[in-house]
């Protein structure tokens, strides 16, 4: 059902400043930017490999992002793995049990479908789903 790591997005406080460490400081290649209304969220996206990372900075003090930042601070906020077919993958998680943040797909950074599964039957990680 999971065929990669998709991206691990990583929560900022300073979107402009984590976009300088990452790329001049640690020597990763910024792929671009995108804008998530819905999410109230910024993200800058650096491709490794098949995979990515995305800083995520809020752009709202009541953006999920915002509130990760208050409760846990800076680092990783969410798993995003890739699914062939997210409707069939969110069928087959409920049915074992997995509580879902979200019952349908919904459009995230990059145009991609994706879910949230809750961390409450994740062990506390937040992970997304996606599909590419
Ligand atoms: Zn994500």
């Amino acid at each position: 059902m999971f065929s990669k790591i998709a991206h691990l997005g990583i929560a900022v406080k300073d979107l402009d400043a984590a976009v300088r460490l990452w790329r001049d400081t640690l020597g990763f290649t910024l792929g671009g930017f995108d804008e998530v209304p819905e999410q109230k969220v910024k993200v800058a996206m650096f491709p490794v490999g098949e995979s990515r990372i995305e800083l995520l900075g809020a752009t709202s003090p009541d953006s999920p992002i915002a509130k990760h930042l208050e409760k846990k601070g800076e680092g990783i906020q969410h798993v995003a793995f890739a699914v062939p077919d997210l409707e069939a993958a969110l069928a087959e998680l409920k049915a074992r049990g997995v509580a879902l943040i979200d019952e349908k797909p919904r459009i995230g950074a990059g145009g991609h479908k994706i879910a949230f599964l809750h961390p409450k039957s994740t062990g506390g990680i937040l992970v997304e789903l996606t599909q590419l």
